[in-house]
């Protein structure tokens, strides 16, 4: 059988399950399950917020768009940024009228702090950083630069749900303003789609919960009383959006999450093995984890001569690579910081991504690692 790059593991049986008591009670919108799995989050994380939406791409503009307004940013100021990253990350910038600026990566493919820090400004206001792979690379240090600086920090969790260090989830470090996660169809805790905005400061969950509303100050879940009684009335206090999540997305995430720790132990158990295979051949680099062991490995990234030889070569086993990602500077929209980053250019042309997901057996890892060592050795 063909070996996907990713592939989500769903527990059916208990989904449908939640799914069934949203269909029975009547109520499958934002309300009900979406509150249970705020909660739950909320307690997996240690986030004293949480505000499900309908992905993280809704989320990370959000994020952008209330410290904007909330902190007096004006058009055409700069947000610093990776271009190892999937687009939404960037997107929240020009969408909000502001400027993606780009620097560097590092060993990690995570933001590089020295060429950060060369690429302050004066209309600099924020750092977008996204936690590769699951990995936090040298986020501690971002974090000194910000407070040094007077940034705001932005944390593009997407790979990162799980992912622990010294038992704390880095999203609640102090210093960081803003973590958003994904529970899109791939992702470590996957559902269809959706995401989770996360706030430092509850003022802006506050915001955030208007805003991701079309503005609307109650939501319906909390107008509707236990006897089903209904109060109409609300007040619109800002031009918001349709970002918020449902109560059958929020079903599948609930159950999910009772799965991510026992999940993310197998993801590292397969990790590993790949690491131990590649460790004597002088060809390979992988793109490891930093000085923590709980990191969710998202992805399985290896910078390697001849990437497009390897993915084709991989392809005729039926074994189906990828590619995250390539620098967003090649890319027409981003093109005029093209040049600014050249490790992550380089890294862009030789990473693949592995095989990594919760159907892979060890025989299947020692099959693609056979693959990937015959032909690069
Ligand atoms: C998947 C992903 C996103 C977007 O998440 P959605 O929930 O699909 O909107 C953003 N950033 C990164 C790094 C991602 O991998």
């Amino acid at each position: 059988m063909a070996i996907q790059v990713l592939k989500p593991k769903f527990h059916v049986d208990e989904c449908i399950e939640q799914i069934r008591e949203c269909l029975e009670k009547g109520w499958t919108g934002m309300g009900f399950k979406t509150v249970e799995f705020e909660e739950k989050w909320k307690e997996y994380t240690g986030h004293p917020h949480a505000y499900y939406l309908n992905s993280n791409t809704v989320g990370l503009y959000m994020a952008v768009q209330i410290l904007k307004a909330e902190c007096g940013w004006n058009d055409g100021d700069e947000i610093i940024t990776t271009p190892i990253t999937f687009v939404s990350t960037n997107h929240a910038m020009p969408k909000n009228n502001l400027i993606a600026r780009f620097a560097d990566v590092d060993e990690y493919l995570c933001l590089d702090p020295q060429d950060v820090e060369r690429k302050i400004n004066e209309r600099t206001r924020a750092v977008m950083f996204v936690g590769y792979g699951g990995r936090v690379g040298r986020l501690k240090t971002i974090i000194e630069i910000c407070r040094k600086h007077g940034l705001k920090l932005i944390l593009d969790a997407a790979h990162m749900s799980g992912t622990r260090v010294d038992g704390v989830c880095p999203g609640t470090w102090d210093g960081v303003d803003v973590t958003v996660y994904s529970y899109q169809a791939v992702k470590n805790l996957p559902t269809a789609d959706s995401g989770m905005i996360c706030f430092a400061d509850g003022r802006y969950d506050v915001i955030a919960r208007k805003l991701g509303w079309l503005g609307i100050n109650k939501d319906t879940y909390a107008r509707t009383g236990d006897k089903g009684t209904y109060k109409w009335k609300y007040d619109v206090e800002y031009v918001g959006q349709k970002d918020h999540g449902n109560s059958i997305m929020a079903a599948i995430g609930i159950v999910q999450l009772r799965y991510l720790d026992e999940d993310n132990r197998y993801r590292r158990m397969l990790a590993s093995m790949y690491d131990q295979a590649f460790a004597d051949n002088p060809n390979i680099k992988i793109v490891g984890a930093p000085y923590h062991d709980e990191c969710s490995y998202h992805i399985y990234e290896l910078i390697v001569p001849d990437r497009e030889g390897l993915l084709d070569e991989l392809a005729k086993h039926e074994i189906y690579a990828g590619v995250h990602y390539r620098d967003n500077t090649e890319y027409s929209i981003y093109a005029y910081d093209h040049g600014e980053c050249p490790h992550a250019h380089e890294v862009s042309q030789h990473i693949i991504s592995l095989p990594l997901h919760l159907y892979l057996t060890e025989e299947d890892i020692r099959l693609v690692a056979g693959v990937v060592n015959d032909f690069t050795r």
